[in-house]
Parts: C-alpha cells; sequence; structure tokens
C-alpha cells in the first residue's frame, strides 16, 4: 500500500467519514465506508484499486492473527472488518515503509 492510500485514508478520518465494520451500516447511513470502499472511491470508476494504491498481489499474513489473506486488498479487509482497524489505523499500520507493518 502506497503514499496514496494513506492520504485516502487519513483524510476519510479527518472528513469524518463514518466507517463501516462486516459492510454493516452505521447510525450514519449513506456517508459510511469500509476502508477498502474509501480506497475505490477516490479514484476513478474504472481504475483498478491494485494498480493506484500498489497492493500486494502476492498472500499476506495479518500482523494481529497471523491469518493469511490472498492478497493485499483481502488484508485491508480483514483487518478492517475482523479487528476494527479505524481509518488511521490502517494508514498507520498496513504496508509501512521498511517494513513497519506491524
Ligand atoms: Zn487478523
Amino acid at each position: 500500500m502506497n503514499e496514496r492510500a494513506r492520504e485516502v485514508l487519513v483524510k476519510a478520518a479527518l472528513d469524518g467519514v463514518p466507517q463501516w465494520f462486516r459492510g454493516v451500516p452505521t447510525t450514519a447511513g449513506d456517508r459510511a465506508k469500509c476502508a477498502v470502499i474509501a480506497l475505490s472511491d477516490a479514484i476513478p470508476v474504472n481504475a483498478d484499486i491494485y494498480t493506484a494504491y500498489d497492493l500486494s498481489r502476492t498472500p499476506q499474513r495479518c500482523s494481529v492473527c497471523d491469518w493469511s489473506a490472498t492478497d493485499e486488498a483481502l488484508l485491508l479487509i480483514h483487518l478492517n472488518d475482523t479487528h476494527r482497524f479505524d481509518f488511521l489505523t490502517i494508514a498507520r499500520k498496513v504496508g509501512g515503509v521498511s517494513g513497519d507493518a506491524a
């Protein structure tokens, strides 16, 4: 995950975008997004999130529970839904420089 992705997630947090967990809308209704939807909404409709954000297509280990995701997008969904990482936590902990994804 690249800096562009981190900026999108930080902006979502600063803008007060309510966050979905497990696809369940919060009381905020239509404005709510999970991390992957926030990323997807920030690029053109036909753009590829893997390319736009340099998401890895190789298996990724969850730093919390050691679960194996088939790629980085699935890891983001897992962190959002299973561990309820908020936008800022995902921005801070995923794909950081020099392997600080912990
Ligand atoms: Zn996990």
